[in-house]
Parts: structure tokens; sequence; C-alpha cells
């Protein structure tokens, strides 16, 4: 399946990328694809694998037929995630496509977007040099909403901190897939789960809750989302890709802080090269 996050740069696609590509799923992602082209080109993009399963052969077909074409038409080309497939794309991608095509690990998410956006210049930085800029007020906020008493309170919050600086307000609720992604192992169990089904049904739950939540705030410059994927790295992503300037979270979540990976907010915390709000029930 190809799911697009939306980014705020022209120039910029992004899509995730999960379990095993049909030719189904290009038959509904060249088209949109190839309108991006049309308006945008020529375009880099950013493809995030999760749970990533490979492709039938019908679809590499139309992988490989569709990259002939246009070929000129992309820049930069970054895969996350990819470790187990990144020779093969390679010597795909590099048959198929002038592009310049680069991978990273799924924790170097900031440093592809930063080599998208042509910024990667400005890494290493040297700390003594560093001026300190003038302090710009949030303009875009994003809330990650997981349906929790910890959650709705953050989206509180949130709306409260939007209304403050007249920000944007996105708020954004990931469906976990059902069949978790374990990378390694991942190619092993391909076929051995379809949770297709499924997985539509909690989609489409969630989406319904999601409107819930959205119908009882009262704020204009409101925006909601569902994504499909791992928590963590979906919000992280969708934060770059938007250019999100605060994060905001519940300290908990549905799972409490007994999470076997830690919990969501403190792996947020850590990553986010941005700033991020983690907010607690009072009674906690
Ligand atoms: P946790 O660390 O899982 O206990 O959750 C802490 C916070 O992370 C929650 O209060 C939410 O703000 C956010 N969060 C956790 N899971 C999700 C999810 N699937 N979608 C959106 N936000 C989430």
């Amino acid at each position: 399946m190809f799911q697009e996050i939306p980014v705020s740069d022209e120039h910029i696609v992004a899509f995730k990328v999960s379990g095993r590509l049909t030719d189904a799923d290009y038959q509904r992602f060249l088209p949109r694809l190839t309108t991006l082209i049309h308006k945008y080109a020529p375009l880099s993009v950013l493809l995030e694998l999760e749970n990533f399963r490979g492709w039938d052969l019908k679809a590499a077909w139309d992988d490989l037929r569709f990259g002939k074409q246009h070929d000129k038409d992309f820049e930069r080309i970054a895969i996350v995630g990819a470790k187990p497939w990144q020779k093969w794309m390679t010597a795909l991608g590099r048959a198929f496509l002038s592009a310049e095509i680069r991978y990273f690990d799924r924790d170097q998410l900031q440093e592809a977007w930063d080599w998208l956006r042509g910024k990667e210049e400005e890494t290493g930085r040297d700390e003594e040099a560093l001026e300190v800029p003038e302090l710009q007020p949030y303009a875009h906020l994003l809330a990650a909403v997981d349906f929790s008493p910890h959650s709705e309170y953050a989206v509180a919050r949130a709306v409260e901190l939007a209304r403050h600086y007249d920000a944007r307000l996105s708020l954004l609720h990931v469906v976990e897939y059902i069949s978790y992604p374990y990378y390694d192992y991942d190619l092993l169990m391909s076929e051995a789960y379809d949770f297709v089904e499924e997985e539509q049904q909690a989609y489409d739950r969630a989406l319904e809750r999601m409107n819930g939540v959205v119908a009882q705030l009262d704020y204009a410059k409101l925006h909601h989302e569902v994504l499909w994927g791992e928590a963590e790295q979906t919000i992280l992503s969708y934060a770059e890709a938007q250019k999100v300037d605060l994060i905001v979270l519940g300290s908990h979540g549905h799972h409490g802080l007994a999470r076997l990976l830690g919990s969501t907010a403190s792996r947020i915390v850590k990553r986010a090269e941005k700033d991020v709000s983690v907010v607690h029930l009072p009674a906690e």
C-alpha cells in the first residue's frame, strides 16, 4: 500500500510504503504521482518503508516502466528504513532513474528531510559559533491523539496554545499495523499474515473517532489526519513533512508507561529536533 504524507514544500512529496505492493496499489498510486509530476516536477521524493514486504511481479513491472518514462522528473529520492531491501532498490533505482538516491535508517529521518530540502551542508554546526536566533511564535502545532484521557487533555492544551499563538493546529492519529513490523524477520513471515480487512476496519473506526474529536472542538485553523504506521515514526514524519514547530503529546496513552520499548512520548522527546510539550493529567 502507498499512503501519501501531506508535505508543506511544493517540490517534495512523501509516501509511506507498506505491506506487499500489488498491481492494484500501483493503479491507485501512479495517477496521483503523475498529477504531482505535472504540477511540480522535478520532484524530490521521500519513501518511508514500514512493514514492507516487496512487490508482486506485475507491480515490479509497473514500477520499472513508470521509472523509465519519468527518468528526468525526479531530483532526489530518499528511502527511509529500507534495510533488508537496500541492495535491491539500489540496483533497480540506479538502472532506471538518473535521480540521486540515498538510503537512511529509520532513526535518520531528520537527515533524510534535510537532504531532500538541500540543507545537508548545515549539519555539523559549530556550537560555539551558533547565534541565538530571534524567538519566533509557534505557527503550526501538532497534537498526537490516541483517544486516551491523557491525549484528550493534551488536545485541550494544544487548542489553548494554538489560540494563544493564532497558529494552525493539526490533530494526528496513527493506526498501528496489526501485523507488527519486526523488520529483519518480516521477510520470512511475509505470506503468513493477511490482516488487510481487519486493518481497514481499524482505520475506519479510527477515522470515525477522530471526526468525533474534531466535532467537539471549535477552532478555525484545525486540520486532522489519520495515517497508518508506527506511532513514533509517523508522528515524527508528519511533523517534519508539515514543518510543525511544536508537538503536543499526552504523558501516557492506552499502553501506560510500561511499554516494552519505553513510552511513545519519551522516545519522541529524545528524537524530535523541534519543541515537544508532554502534557500530564493533573491527577497523575
Ligand atoms: P504512550 O507513550 O503510548 O503511553 O502515549 C503517549 C502519548 O503519545 C499519547 O497520549 C498520545 O499523545 C501519543 N500517542 C501514542 N500513540 C499514538 C497513536 N497511535 N497515534 C497518535 N498519538 C499517539
